[in-house]
């Protein structure tokens, strides 16, 4: 037997394995210092309550037979499915409901898109950018052009009309940088893909976390319903990074190579998905809710205040950086000429404060740092007093 030998070509990721192992190694050998992460890539504040009472509900009606439900449909509940058309046009975006597909989140769906797609594509990855996308066209063994975001381009590069993609995946804002495209730059890349007959993968997993007048979604651009697919998720919106659920919305117009890819999306998660819970997609209709949207909305405000601390600090320090805005992460070029690594090393043993080396999100990472605004306030404002010292 053969086993995939694209796998082979993966690159070793250890990122947060090194990250882990030398934090604990200072703190085991410094156990008086008390040490701040600010490298957390996740979320820390819990759920909106309207979510969990959904939730309950959700159980409840499972534990009657007249209610209970078993399997759901593949696409999602109608409910969720109309709650998230809705939401769209609460910000001015028209999708119908039924193009929406409900997911346990989008780092499966931007990773298994690619089924639908053969393996003779061009595929254009940002660069810095969420690994997810990279790693799961290596292992279908597609051929990956970069598109470098440089300190020049502030990290939002633009469509290189030399090269032919087929599939082009753009994360806005984006992971790591912050850095979030306006209206112009996404028609750029919109036009680029219909004259290449390319798709987009929009990965809008972010959207929530935008103040100013960068679209929240491709399908704000025209054009884009004839050339993208949008992939969100309720992780970053709404705390469900451990409850699981995203939404993937595709245009029932969009159509490559003879094909409506639509239904072949509809015929790739009926054959390899089986839902997600109903007590869940309770859960996610509820946090489209007018309450639910208040809800949240507080959760991302905290967490933005914090990386407006962290901004501000930079500012006053003169450092280089993307996002801090329309995002929880800061994407900071590293003082003095510093490394990724050297920075890391740097911050670890002179102010306890942990981030993550850029160098983890791309080759265009090296020399940049990312930290996040997903800790607590107080633990944020002590980093950032640190951290002011240290490079003052
Ligand atoms: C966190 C994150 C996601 C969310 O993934 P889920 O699987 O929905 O939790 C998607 N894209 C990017 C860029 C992210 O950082």
């Amino acid at each position: 037997m053969k086993i995939n030998r694209n796998f082979d070509n993966l690159v070793p990721n250890y990122l947060f394995a090194e990250i882990a192992k030398k934090t604990s190694a200072y703190a085991t050998a410094h156990p008086e210092q008390k040490l701040i992460r600010l490298g957390i890539g996740d979320v820390t504040l819990p759920l909106p309550r309207t979510a969990v009472q959904a939730m309950k509900v959700g159980a409840g009606e499972l534990s009657h037979k007249e209610t209970f439900k078993g399997y759901p449909e593949y696409e999602g509940y109608d409910f969720v499915r109309e709650a998230v058309a809705k939401y769209y046009a609460g910000f001015g975006v028209k999708i119908e409901a039924d193009e929406v597909f409900i997911s346990d989140g989008a780092k499966s769906d931007t990773g298994n898109i690619g089924d639908i797609f053969g393996a003779d594509n061009t595929v254009t990855v940002p660069d810095p950018v969420y690994p997810v996308y990279v790693d799961a066209n290596i292992m279908a063994g597609r051929r990956i052009v970069y598109a470098p975001g440089t300190r020049e381009n502030r990290f939002l590069p633009m469509p290189d009309e030399s090269i032919h993609a087929d599939i082009i995946y753009l994360c806005s804002p984006n992971n790591p940088t912050g850095a979030a495209y306006s209206a112009d730059q996404l028609k750029a890349w919109v036009d680029y893909a219909i004259k290449n007959d390319a798709v987009i993968l929009y990965d809008a997993a972010y959207e929530a976390f935008i103040e100013d007048d960068c679209p929240r979604s491709i399908f704000a651009i025209d054009g884009a319903r004839e050339c993208a697919i949008e992939f969100c998720s309720l992780s970053k919106t709404a705390g469900f990074t451990g409850v699981r659920c995203g939404y993937t919305v595709i245009p029932k117009e969009l159509v490559r190579d003879g094909h409506n890819i639509h239904a072949l999306w509809y015929r790739r998660q009926a054959t390899k998905f089986n839902g997600v819970s109903y007590p869940v997609q309770r859960a996610a209709a509820a946090v489209f809710s007018e309450e639910g949207q208040k809800e949240f909305k507080a959760n991302i405000e905290y967490y933005k205040e914090n990386a407006r601390i962290i901004s501000a600090a930079l500012d006053e320090l003169g450092i280089f950086y993307t996002g801090g805005k329309n995002s929880p992460y800061i994407w900071l070029e590293c003082p003095k000429g510093m490394g990724s690594w050297e920075f890391f090393d740097y911050l670890l043993e002179n102010a306890q404060v942990v981030g993550t080396p850029g160098e983890g999100f791309g080759s265009q990472g090296k020399g940049y740092f990312r930290l996040t605004s997903f800790g607590d306030r107080e633990n944020t404002v002590e980093a950032v007093e640190r951290i002011k010292k240290l490079l003052g």
